[in-house]
């Protein structure tokens, strides 16, 4: 069966070459359709005139046709409907419209109310366990300087009202010289509970930015003092983290 295979295939080839032989000269293609097993050889022969000419009419009418359209097409169609519609019509409906509203509806409505009062914030900062032992009264006041009165009364100024940082601060320093005045070594006005490592030169309002940043988190001296810091920080932490119940009271 292989033999017969091979020699089929040889006649095959013999009459192909024969084909091409006559057809070569004439300017003809030919194809050779591979037979399924057995089946007699197909061979379709292509004349190339017609192809010939077809390709210099195509090639003629390409330049013409190519030239003359796409040009005109791209060039004016593409600068006109493209550039002013991305540029002109959506980056600014997309840019502009989102950042207007956001920003001026926050910023406006948002810096009078983001503050909250001082007994909120006084709640959210001192722990329940300080509060409970003082009657504080919140009062407002104008200009720059906030008070703490012996009978519990804390003036807040208008400037310490500006953010709730600001007034978390002022808040827990004030409260900071209420605890000094009932739980203090009464050395001084104001003067911290005994074992207190002071610092700088107004101890007493050092104490008070002590307390305040153990209360608030916040690092926020006042009167130019240098930040609670050391020995000094690590040990208000550790009292005011005992309890108004571990500390005798003096005052
Ligand atoms: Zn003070």
């Amino acid at each position: 069966m292989s033999d017969m295979s091979r020699s089929a295939r040889t006649n095959k080839r013999v009459v192909l070459l024969i084909l091409w032989a006559v057809a070569a000269p004439l300017g003809a293609t030919a194809v050779l359709a591979q037979p399924t097993e057995g089946a007699p050889p197909v061979v379709q022969a292509e004349a190339t005139y017609p192809a010939v000419d077809a390709r210099l009419d195509v090639v003629r009418l390409e330049p013409t046709t190519t030239t003359t359209v796409a040009p005109t097409t791209t060039t004016t169609v593409a600068p006109t409907t493209t550039a002013p519609a991305p540029a002109t019509t959506a980056p600014p409906a997309t840019t502009t419209p989102p950042p207007p509203p956001p920003a001026p509806a926050p910023a406006p409505a948002a810096a009078p109310a983001a503050v909250p009062s001082a007994e909120e914030v006084y709640r959210q900062v001192v722990p329940a366990a300080w509060r409970a032992v003082f009657s504080v009264r919140f009062e407002y006041i104008g200009g720059s300087t906030s008070w703490a009165s012996s009978n519990g009364t804390i003036s807040i100024a208008a400037a310490h009202r500006a953010n709730r940082s600001e007034l978390a601060v002022t808040i827990a320093h004030e409260f900071g010289h209420l605890i000094a005045w009932r739980y203090g070594t009464q050395a001084y006005n104001g003067a911290a509970p005994a074992g207190w490592p002071a610092y700088s030169s107004r101890p007493e309002e050092a104490w008070g930015d002590c307390v305040a940043q153990v209360f608030t988190g916040i690092t926020d001296p006042s009167h130019g003092l240098p930040p609670c810091g050391g020995t000094s920080l690590s040990w208000t932490h550790s009292w005011l983290g005992s309890g108004p119940s571990g500390h005798p009271v003096t005052g």
